[in-house]
């Protein structure tokens, strides 16, 4: 069986702890790989390459990161049907949603490519006679990237591009359900020329995931998972003096009001609640009907959900794969049976479903539940899987209340015709990132993604400026050059003139 290692130096190592994590093709249900976790010493062995990195790399020209970005770019475009394989053997996801992360994730590195503006300081001259004042921003040193399994290229590439452009160096824990995209992420790196130590991968579990919080030279952690490990990160990465951006889970609503277009917000709902299988954090979860839609709008999106086809990621005709993992699927599953329970009606139920030849893959059908009580854990869970949840709300008051009461705030959005109150939601609704008749409303990389309440600990978001800002520390230079007509003491507080 392949072994998976780690990529420290510029190199692959193997991890010497003895204890592994098993890579599943999810399709199938084989245990097709394994990959070593990290000792602690491995982790040492990762900081200390990106720390010995870091002196030459945090002091190299705007010029030669931003050449050595562009080979990346031009390599991840000629490796992205390669790269978009590996998640697709790993997480499961069709081909063309792996290529559709593929793409999203290289945003970020043509972000990258353009470092230098974002980089530009800003001078005010002749603040005082004579005395001008710089700022300008500077790399942190050692910074870490924690990512989860259900984008395995994007998320890291929401990290380490922008990271290593300003000037850090990074070491990448990645999940340990599906790491080989991340690997094959940083070999291309290398041959696009960035020195040995700057991007390194460890892979690993709570053992290495925890040395990393704990360890002395890494300045800052940006994290991407659900809330527990997310609440978790800050608050040791905080304990230890870090910085810290830690994104977590999300419960999205969508909601439609009795002037949309229906064809057109069922289209959406069943894009955004099942596609990859629902193991989206910007995934439509909750639809919310207000006045009389519900019904009309339940039948369309069920018609549409009943006629998906559901099969492995590589075979073309596929409309969705199967879930990551045997556990995450029958967990999902149980959402169905204890909404039923629950006081929920279920429109449309996907557990029992099977896929001729895969049937020991981790497959799930879609379900669509109807009423569903705000009080079941169907609504108050992060379910993850493909199950949409259709909530009444009688007015667009009620509808707005609802979404600002839960516990989540990463993405929402509004289907309407109506532009007044399609303003009004924009800016009443408490969430991070809000559509207008676009319902799953991932920020494109020039403005920053990331939600509120419960969907991020930390100040900023998650690359865009925010993330220029995260990896990078401000510094403050006044500059005097001495005139005789300067000399003299004076001990009162500096003040102009
Ligand atoms: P997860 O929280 O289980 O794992 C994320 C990372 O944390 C992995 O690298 C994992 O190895 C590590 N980890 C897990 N348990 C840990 C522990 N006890 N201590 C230390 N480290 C630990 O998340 P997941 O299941 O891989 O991913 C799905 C979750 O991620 C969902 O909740 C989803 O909403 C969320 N997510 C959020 C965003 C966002 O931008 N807000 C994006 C993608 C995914």
């Amino acid at each position: 069986m392949k072994t998976l290692t780690h990529w420290i130096g510029g190199k692959p190592v193997e991890s010497v702890s003895g204890r592994f994590g098993a890579v599943y093709d999810p399709a199938t249900g084989e245990q097709e790989k394994q990959v070593g976790f990290a000792t602690v010493d491995e982790v040492d062995a990762a900081v200390a390459s990106a720390k010995d990195a870091f002196g030459s790399w945090g002091a190299s020209s705007l010029a030669r990161r931003t050449a050595i970005l562009f080979k990346y770019r031009e390599l991840l475009d000629v490796h992205r049907e390669e790269i978009a394989g590996l998640i697709t053997a790993e997480h499961g996801k069709v081909h063309s949603d792996a290529l559709g992360e593929v793409a999203r994730g290289m945003e970020i590195v043509e972000l990258a490519c353009g470092i230098s503006v974002q980089l530009k300081g800003e001078l005010s001259t002749q603040v005082s006679t004579r005395v001008d004042v710089a700022s300008i921003r500077q790399p942190l040193g050692v910074v870490a990237g924690i990512t989860p399994f259900n984008f395995p290229a994007m998320v890291p590439m929401w990290m380490f591009p922008l990271a290593i452009a300003c000037g850090n160096t990074f070491v990448l824990k990645p999940s340990e359900k599906d790491p080989s995209a991340s690997l094959r992420l940083a070999e291309l790196a290398s041959e696009a020329g960035l020195p040995d130590g700057v991007l390194n991968v460890v892979q690993g579990d709570k053992v290495a995931v925890d040395h990393l919080l704990e360890h002395p030279d890494v300045e800052a952690v940006s994290f991407v998972g659900s809330t527990p490990i997310a609440k978790y990160i800050q608050l040791k990465a905080v304990e230890h003096g870090k910085r810290v951006q830690a994104l977590g889970g999300a419960k999205n609503h969508m909601l439609v009001l009795p002037d949309a277009d229906l064809d057109l917000a069922a289209d959406q709902a069943v894009n955004a609640a099942y596609g990859s299988a629902g193991e989206r954090c910007m995934a439509v979860s909750v639809v919310v009907a207000v006045g009389d839609t519900g019904d009309a709008l339940v039948a369309k999106i069920a018609e549409r959900a009943k006629n998906l086809r559901i099969g492995p990621g590589d075979d073309p005709a596929s409309e969705m794969g199967p879930l990551i993992t045997r556990e995450h699927r029958d967990k999902v599953a149980s959402y169905v049976s204890s909404a039923a329970e629950q006081g929920a009606e279920v429109v449309v139920d996907g557990t029992g479903h099977t896929v001729d030849g895969h049937e020991t893959g981790f497959f799930l059908g879609v379900s669509l539940l109807d009423r569903v009580p705000l009080t079941a854990d169907a609504y108050r869970d992060e379910i993850f899987g493909p199950v949409l949840a259709v909530v009444r709300a009688e007015s667009y008051d009620e509808a707005v209340k609802l979404i600002n009461d839960s516990r989540w705030g990463n993405g929402t959005a509004i289907f309407t015709r109506d532009g007044g109150a399609a303003r009004r939601f924009q800016l009443e609704v408490k969430a991070g990132m809000v559509g207008v008749n676009v319902p799953i409303p991932v920020p494109v990389g020039y403005h920053s993604f990331g939600g509120w309440k419960d969907s991020l600990f930390g100040d900023l978001h998650i690359y865009g400026s925010d993330g220029v800002a995260f990896y990078t520390q401000g510094k403050v230079i006044t500059t005097r050059w001495p005139d005789p007509a300067d000399a003299g003491i004076n001990l009162g507080f500096p003040s102009h003139s």
